[in-house]
């Protein structure tokens, strides 16, 4: 039975999150990987599955939902696959239902587990979790950081020699306006802020540069972006992104049932609030009970030493 993992690079790497994918799809069959762009055949190389297919063309180098639709399901049909498996990133939630309404398959994103005993996927905001069977074939996103990577080795591979549509779609650049060079979603480290920043200035001073140097993406919550210090890129949440990281700290953040939400299934939470009966606490391993303009500038320092 073939599984498909698609899988994405970032830079001369394989995207942690793939390897991931990777990982859990290694126990569902014969894992084929695709990967799609353009200047990426080292990088895809990299990718832990047994056999790799790579489509690198001039007209793959931005994500276009017409094309890498087309290249999975051909690849899909190809190798008579049952599966479809890739990150829940900000790409793999579009490609994702896409390619299973392409090939008339059933979708189950954002899984928290995923193998031949079901599905574990968060419902209502991560208030109830839904566990799902089934024999048809289905495509699959899996959530950042809800499994360890693969050890990483290379298979056969493969060059992908099938059609690529045209899409009608140009994109002539891509700006990074979201959180940083490290993308929120797919972040170990979140750092976010809230309204006991009392500015957007605070947040610039204190969140961006703490961020920085812990190497973390910086997130918020929806009162600073509602009142617009930041974008909406930033804001993790029931209205905004949903961040699994290693570490998340809530600075100056109430903790919120919509905010709890978008975080709560983060590894390790550290809270910093003045309030000492803030809901924040009640999710967090470490709690720090004290004014942020005192502990933050402390922080920064030791991080500096
Ligand atoms: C339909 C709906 C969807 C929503 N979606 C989201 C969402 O996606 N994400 C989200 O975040 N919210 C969302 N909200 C809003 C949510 O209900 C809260 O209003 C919001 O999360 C509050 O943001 P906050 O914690 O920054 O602000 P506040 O609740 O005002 O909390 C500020 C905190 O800072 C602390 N503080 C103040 N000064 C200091 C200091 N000097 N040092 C340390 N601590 C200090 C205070 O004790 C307080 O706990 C949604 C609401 C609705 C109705």
């Amino acid at each position: 039975m073939s599984v498909i993992v698609v899988g994405e690079v970032d830079g001369n790497d394989v995207k942690e999150i793939s390897q991931q994918v990777a990982a859990v799809a290694s126990g569902m069959g014969d894992v084929i990987g695709i990967v799609m762009g353009k200047g990426i055949s080292d990088a895809a190389m990299k990718l832990s599955t047994s056999k790799i297919i790579i489509a690198d063309d001039e007209a793959l180098e931005y994500y276009d939902p017409v094309k890498f639709t087309s290249i999975v399901a051909q690849i899909v049909n190809q190798n008579n696959a049952t599966k479809v498996l890739m990150g829940a990133t900000t790409m793999g939630k579009d490609l994702g239902p896409r390619v299973a309404a392409e090939l008339g398959w059933g979708y189950l994103g954002d899984c928290l587990e995923a193998g031949n005993e079901g599905f574990v996927r968060p419902n209502y905001a991560g208030k109830v979790l839904a566990k799902s069977n089934t024999t048809d074939s289905v495509v699959l996103s899996i959530r950042n950081n809800a499994y360890p990577a693969g050890e990483s080795w290379s298979g056969s591979v493969e060059n992908f020699s099938g059609e690529i549509p045209d899409s009608g779609l140009t994109t002539t650049t891509i700006e990074n306006v979201g959180a940083g060079t490290i993308e929120l979603t797919e972040a170990s480290i979140v750092v976010s802020g809230g309204r006991g920043l009392e500015s957007p200035e605070n947040y610039d001073e204190h969140i961006r540069p703490l961020a920085a140097a812990m190497g973390a993406a910086a997130g918020a919550s929806r009162a600073i972006v509602d009142a617009g210090w930041v974008t909406h890129s930033h804001q993790v949440g029931q209205t905004g992104k949903t961040v699994t990281p290693d570490l998340y700290m809530a600075i100056g953040i109430s903790g919120a049932i919509q905010h709890l939400g978008g975080m709560s299934g983060s590894k390790f939470i550290v809270a910093i609030n003045k309030d000492s009966e803030a809901p924040i606490f009640k999710v967090a391993d470490y709690g720090i009970v004290g004014d942020l303009f005192e502990i933050i500038p402390l922080l920064k320092s030791k991080l500096e030493n």
